[in-house]
């Protein structure tokens, strides 16, 4: 591994503290705070009318569907209050901003003098307003009218040796119209290099349930909350990344469920919940949640899940049957024998070791699991981001099975998505390993051969770039720079780009870190009104829970400069493909029913399409876990075993987990506050255990430089606050993106080769 982790201008957040101020750890989430942040986010953005517009039709069947998490919205009736959270809002606000970016901002402001701005203050500057270029040897974007831009970039594709020497990225708020255009585009290109932010968020979660229960999606519904009998919480912060998860587990509670929360911090969102549009939760009345809490360590999810299940299995050996589902087990499933030999000969003293929970908790938890069988098992990237992430989940698996919990109401599986359209763009084929039926069908709907071999997911396109085996990147959406590992390795090598372009709304620092020549294409927001040709058009979405619904926006964009981005794509490959295409990309500008034809006879779930994704609230597509059934090549769900795995620190080595704010959504800062933790006004702190902290003479507000030496490469990131919080000892925390700058672009999960974000082995040094 080559030392490319020198520091790159520009390339990470200024080194700058903005004023820590330390209060409580918040007792209940949502509430009056919730609210007044909202008003504040939309009204300051947004101003009042154009703010209220669009909180009033954000998530409503005839609205448009939020940018931010993948959380569903009620089948029955939606809000009239308002069916968002707090974070949707501030999504919502960065979009209807009224702020925009002409060419004189970009004359008066270089990209160096932007890239020296925190990641806060460049989202704050606005949507942009028109597409800018920067030619090579460039200080200051400049504009471009959209026909050069795109002869531009098909100037540089058609350049290249091969189709493989470009990237295609895309962010998981790309609407399935847009995302199975840019598939379409990509592959009639010639590659399959289709990274895409599922690489680095639920990869893990899509390998481990393809292979043990046949589909890579979750199995549950939003009804089968309020009909479980155990909810059981791991890894995952819905507070701040899933906020409307928090009714669902109100009414769930109501309903008499139980819930279990594993996570290394006692987040807030999980213990107790003001619902705000609830009198009582408006008065400071909070439902409490989690009924059993378990502070696991770092990684220690795996071991926790096996101590479990060996308590349980001790019981069934006591109660045949009734402890386990015999029937189902028997019915539904293959490998149980090989699974329960393995597992009687684990240690509960051990395993309660290595995962930080005693034995009497977790007797406490398997108790309450003991004759329950409406479970329902939910996660996000406190699991997914690991080296063992994909074994783990099939130890949730595991545990789901013994408990013939997953294909009957109040069951099953869900990982729960953090953007918007994640789950809908791998569905569109946005996969850099296509199934032989996705190309079988592209070659018979659309006569041209697709590349059959494998592409680059993220960490490959990473590496591809930096080693000059690719040479052009192309984003829809997102802010690729940030959301990856190693900072100064990815910004070394999209530096070495011929071309890098980005399809987005606001400016990023992905904009700042650029190639040779660079390209930014604004494009409409989830929120903004899309003609074409004078009609109204709609994309549609696919949540978590496989619900496809329009998504219909209602603001005005505020310029006339922008396209949206099934009208980005078909303009680019018309210039990219001339006369050599066999698609027909000037059909899909007539109206968007004509991309969702072929999308219908193309990806099979879509059957009438145009006609279902009308129905009020849309349409589920297939599901086989639902149904009870597993489309494995066996047509059985698969127990899994694998080691238990210890991470071993030396010395005064510590784990560190990268999390976000409450004032955050992905790489986007709404602002400087993380209300629930007790932290205001800064984000470069570190939470520490006090016992961590006394051990190396560290007190609150002391200041540290982090280090990671993996693969022998010194990664620093300098300068962050002592944070003492109530973490688990030799595990910290840090928000990213200001500590990916840490994270090793070779360490990642096995199978799903998702970067390892969640226990990345760091070392604090009092900072000079
Ligand atoms: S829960 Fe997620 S999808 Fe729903 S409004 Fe909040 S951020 Fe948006």
């Amino acid at each position: 591994m080559s030392d490319s982790t020198e520091h790159i201008p520009g390339a990470e957040n200024p080194e700058q503290f903005t004023g820590l101020s330390l209060g409580p750890v918040q007792k209940s989430a949502a509430g009056l705070p919730a609210i007044a942040e909202t008003i504040k986010q939309v009204v300051g953005e947004a101003g009042i009318s154009r703010g209220w517009k669009a909180l009033a039709h954000l998530n409503k069947k005839d609205g448009y569907d939020c940018p931010g998490c993948a959380w569903p919205d009620p089948d029955d009736e939606r809000s009239a209050l308002g069916e968002y959270c707090e974070n949707g809002a501030k999504a919502i606000a960065e979009e209807a901003t009224l702020k925009k970016l002409t060419p004189e901002f970009f004359a008066q402001n270089s990209v160096s003098e932007l890239a020296a701005l925190s990641d806060y203050e460049i989202g704050r500057k606005g949507r942009i307003a028109q597409p800018m270029f920067l030619p090579a040897g460039g200080t200051h974007y400049e504009p471009i009218s959209w026909d050069e831009a795109f002869r531009k970039i098909a100037t540089a594709l058609n350049k290249l040796n091969t189709p493989d020497e470009a990237i295609f990225y895309t962010s998981g708020r790309t609407s399935n119209e847009a995302a199975f255009l840019y598939q379409l585009f990509v592959r009639a290109y010639g590659t399959n290099n289709l990274p895409d932010c599922s690489n680095m968020c639920h990869e893990s979660s899509g390998v481990a349930l393809g292979e043990s229960l046949g589909i890579g999606k979750g199995s549950v519904k939003l009804e089968d909350f309020y009909e479980a009998e155990v909810i059981i919480i791991l890894g995952q912060n819905p507070g701040t990344n899933h906020p409307r998860m928090l009714t669902a587990l109100q009414k769930a509670k109501a309903n008499g469920a139980r819930i279990i929360a594993v996570n290394p911090l006692p987040e807030t969102g999980l213990m107790r919940f003001n619902n705000p549009q609830q009198l009582k939760g408006l008065l400071g009345v909070a439902t409490p949640l989690t009924d059993i809490f378990l502070p696991v360590t770092i990684n220690g999810d795996m071991t926790l899940l096996k101590a479990i299940e060996y308590l349980l299995w001790q019981y069934e050996e006591q109660e045949p049957g009734r402890v386990f589902d015999r029937s189902f087990i028997e019915q539904n499933t293959e490998g149980y024998e090989a699974f329960i030999n393995d597992l009687q000969a684990q240690k509960l003293e051990h395993l309660s070791q290595v995962c930080g929970i005693s034995v009497p908790q977790l007797q406490e938890v398997a108790g309450l699991l003991k004759y329950k069988t409406k479970i329902i098992a939910c996660w996000a990237m406190g699991l997914t981001q690991h080296t063992n992430a994909v074994d783990t989940i099939k130890e949730i698996v595991n545990l789901l099975l013994l408990k013939g919990s997953i294909g009957k109401a109040g069951a099953g599986t869900c990982p729960v998505r953090g953007h918007s359209n994640v789950q809908g763009d791998r569905t569109m084929g946005i996969y850099e390993k296509p199934g032989q039926p996705l190309l079988d069908a592209i070659a018979r709907n659309f006569q041209f051969k697709p590349p059959q071999h494998h592409g680059y997911d993220v960490v490959e396109a990473i590496k591809a770039m930096f080693g000059g085996k690719a040479s052009v990147f192309i984003a829809m959406g997102g802010n690729f720079l940030s959301a990856t590992p190693d900072t100064n390795y990815t910004a070394a090598a999209l530096r070495k780009c011929a071309l890098t372009v980005h399809v987005s709304t606001k400016l990023n620092r992905s904009h700042l870190v650029h190639g040779r020549e660079a390209l930014i294409l604004p494009t409409l927001g989830r929120s903004d009104k899309d003609l074409l040709n004078g009609e109204e058009q709609f994309v549609s979405c696919e949540n978590s829970m496989g619900v496809i619904q329009l998504s219909k926006g209602v603001l005005a964009p505020v310029s006339d400069q922008l396209l949206s981005e099934p009208v980005i794509v078909c303009r680019l490959a018309k210039a990219t493909l001339g006369e050599r295409s066999t698609i027909d990309w000037d059909k899909y500008l007539q109206h968007y029913d004509l991309i969702r034809n072929d999308i219908e006879r193309t990806i099979p779930g879509f059957s009438d399409y145009n006609k279902r994704v009308r129905q009020p609230g849309g349409f589920y597509l297939p599901n086989c876990n639902r149904e009870g059934s597993f489309n494995t090549a066996s047509k059985k769900a698969h127990f899994n075993i694998a080691p238990i795995t210890t991470i071993q620190l030396a010395g005064d080595e510590l784990l560190m987990m990268t999390i976000r704010s409450h004032d955050q959504f992905n790489t986007t800062i709404y602002g400087l506050n993380d209300r629930y933790r007790g932290i205001y006004n800064e984000r470069r702190v570190i939470l520490m255990n006090q016992q961590d902290m006394e051990q190396r003479n560290l007190e609150a507000g002391d200041v540290v430089d982090i280090y990671n030496h993996t693969d022998g490469v010194e990664r620093v990131a300098h300068k962050f606050l002592v944070v003492p919080y109530p973490i688990p000892v030799r595990c910290t925390a840090t928000y990213f993106p200001e500590t990916n700058v840490l994270v090793p672009v070779n360490n990642v999960a096995k199978k799903s080769n998702t970067p390892v974000s969640k226990a990345v082995v760091i070392t604090v040094k009092r900072s000079l």
